[in-house]
């Protein structure tokens, strides 16, 4: 097989760490760009030995340059709170992050895969989300700098590819949990089960009737690696998602059971623009890709726990 030199924007996060991960053990070689924000050198530094391992602190604001053959631009915090807390930052790094990276696909004749998100639906009227929806978005709400630099960086990627003949694929993804996440980082998943591993409140917000899909990190990457391998005139945008709906509040009871918690639920207010439901539809993936995630809530839920235990013990 031929080793294929592959860069991976925002590699130290939850995602980049897994597909890093999984790149290495397709014998490719990988480096993995971040500039450490919500990333973590733990994420990676099981990999630092690997000799087709380089890990590289860069911010995706500013111009890169290397000779790759793809490139996964993933650099952009994800969880609300840690894309608010500079959203001009945030945006920033999707629009210019998308501009340097394109910049370097074109230069380098690389292929180019952007994460993009389930956000770019806004607070969906269309149930389940098809790839054709246009979305929902407040253009200037608390979300905005997050959805709205996402968008921006789809437009980029089209326009890249319509003007210079870039080869680019965009993948949709929806919520999506598993080990490594960072256990600060506000998340439903992370949140409810660090609070019930800790004996502390679980914090619902709203009324917990607000759905979302969760799905295990390992069909993620399953369908970054199927996206990236489709012919040319695959572009996306496919959505990369679990169809299996649940209520948040159906997810803190799960997650109570599951730990055995003496928790409590208790009720916070909900976050303005909150999307009050989201579900992909996955039909384009199924048949472009062959892709479906086979990782039932139930199943991924334990290993994300397991992690979070050793994690918690690790730190007493
Ligand atoms: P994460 O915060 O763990 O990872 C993002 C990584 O990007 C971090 O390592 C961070 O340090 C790095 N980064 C941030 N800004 C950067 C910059 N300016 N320059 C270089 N590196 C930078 O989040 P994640 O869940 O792993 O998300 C990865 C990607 O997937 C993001 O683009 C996110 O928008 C997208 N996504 C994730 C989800 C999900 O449910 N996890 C859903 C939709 C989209
Ligand atoms: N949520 C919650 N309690 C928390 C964290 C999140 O009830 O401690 C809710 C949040 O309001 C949202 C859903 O869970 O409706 C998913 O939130 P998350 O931040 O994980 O992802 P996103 O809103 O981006 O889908």
């Amino acid at each position: 097989m031929d080793k294929k030199r592959i860069l991976v924007t925002g590699g130290a996060g939850f995602l980049g760490s897994h597909l890093c991960e999984r790149l290495l053990h397709e014998g490719n070689e990988v480096y993995c760009l971040d500039n450490l924000f919500t990333g973590r050198k733990e994420n990676i530094v099981h990999l630092l030995s690997n000799p087709y391992f380089e890990f590289i602190r860069h911010d995706v604001i500013n111009p890169f340059l290397i000779e790759v053959d793809e490139i996964y631009n993933l650099a952009c915090p994800a969880s609300p709170i840690h894309y608010q807390y500079n959203p001009i930052k945030t945006i920033k790094t999707s629009v210019m992050g998308a501009i340097n990276m394109l910049g370097l696909a074109k230069r380098v004749k690389a292929k180019i895969l952007q994460a993009s998100t389930s956000e770019v639906y806004g607070n969906p009227e269309v149930h389940p989300q098809p790839e054709s929806y246009w979305g929902n978005v407040n253009p200037i709400g608390e979300r905005s700098c997050y959805d709205e630099g996402k968008r921006a960086a789809e437009t980029l990627f089209r326009d890249y590819n319509y003007q210079n003949n870039v080869e680019i694929k965009i993948v949709r993804i929806f919520n999506t949990y598993g080990p490594r996440m960072h256990p600060n980082d506000g998340r439903v998943v992370s949140n409810f089960i660090n609070q019930a591993l800790r004996g502390e409140d679980i914090t619902v917000y709203g009324k917990g009737e607000q759905t979302r899909s969760f799905q295990y990190v390992d069909d993620l990457i399953e369908g970054f690696i199927r996206t990236m391998a489709t012919p040319e005139s695959f572009k996306g945008p496919v959505n990369l998602g679990n169809p299996d709906e649940f209520k948040i509040i159906e997810l803190a009871e799960k997650v109570i059971e599951k730990t055995n918690s003496k928790s409590k639920i208790v009720f916070k207010p909900l976050p303005s623009d909150d999307p009050l439901m989201r579900k992909p539809d996955i039909s384009l993936a199924k048949k472009e890709l062959n892709w479906e995630p086979n990782v039932k809530l139930d199943k991924g839920l334990d290993k994300t726990i397991h992690y979070f235990e050793e994690l918690i013990k690790n730190l007493k």
